[in-house]
């Protein structure tokens, strides 16, 4: 089993990179790649366990861009990455401290409205990486919703229309290939709100330096994946997939669910030279 694309507690998932490791293993996972949100905090956790258990670990990051051609953040995996690479981190670092300039926002709102939920709530929900997750989960730990869709609702309602953060798409494509990664446009049905991302578009984005589409992930049907592939195939892109696993429904339920073969693995090392 291989799986591409998994989220640890340095983001917003439930587990540790140890834990999902381990549950990995448990699948007979030969290659794991952790993914955490513009965070490489748990890529050293992560491959000391996955060496106990004969597992091959990829350093990875999914990083928020902005692309002016779509009106929501724009997600891009990136593989092999040096984590210690100071272009990724000065990158990582921009996102985080827009996310929490986007969070302490959206609880000033919150505050307006009645709810009297501060950054120290949302950052005690997990000390690790402030997310949007843990402000629902603040509201919900404040009593001020009974659930987490009870929660998420609050959350969307303080969330101002175009509030959004990220680097620049191009920013982010070119600090990943600086350390040495490989730039995957991260589940392309997502970004596009449905539509399909044309060969046009997509030129746009091998121009600044992608090198690869997510194929397989929950969010692609099957004629998505048909047609992505064909994109990928037409321009020598590699492709990817993962279960973007982040433990929250039921623990471990989605990892390795997504069918990501070793010919796809292969064309995503032929694009890091590794
Ligand atoms: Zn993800």
């Amino acid at each position: 089993m291989i799986d591409l694309h998994t989220h640890s507690y340095f983001s917003d998932g439930r587990f540790s990179p140890a834990q999902i490791v381990q549950a990995a293993a448990e699948r007979g996972c030969t290659t794991l790649a952790l993914t955490d949100h513009d965070s490489v905090s748990g890529v050293t956790e992560a491959e000391a366990h996955a060496r106990l258990h004969h597992i091959t670990l990829i350093s990875g990051v999914e990083v928020t861009t902005q692309w002016d051609r779509v009106p929501i953040e724009t997600d891009i995996l990136g593989y092999y990455v040096d984590v210690d690479h100071p272009a990724l981190k000065h990158m990582l670092a921009k996102n985080t401290a827009g996310l929490r300039h986007c969070v302490e926002s959206v609880c000033g709102r919150l505050q307006q409205n009645g709810y009297d939920v501060t950054i120290v709530d949302v950052e005690a929900q997990n000390p690790r990486a402030i997310s949007y997750l843990s402000v629902i989960h603040a509201l919900q730990m404040r009593g001020f919703a009974p659930d987490y869709a009870g929660g998420a609702e609050l959350f969307q309602n303080a969330l101002e229309a175009g509030s959004r953060f990220g680097v620049p798409i191009q920013e982010a494509i070119a600090a990943i290939r600086s350390a040495g990664g490989v730039a995957v446009l991260a589940h392309p049905p997502l970004t596009m709100n449905g539509e399909h991302l044309t060969a046009d578009e997509l030129q746009i984005l091998i121009e600044m330096g992608l090198q690869g589409i997510e194929t397989r992930h929950p969010s692609i049907n099957s004629e998505d994946q048909i047609y992505y592939e064909a994109l990928a195939h037409q321009f020598g892109l590699a492709t990817t997939g993962g279960s973007d696993e982040h433990g929250w429904r039921g623990g471990f339920t989605a990892l390795g669910t997504q069918h990501v073969t070793q010919v796809m693995l292969d064309s995503l090392r032929a694009q890091c030279g590794c």
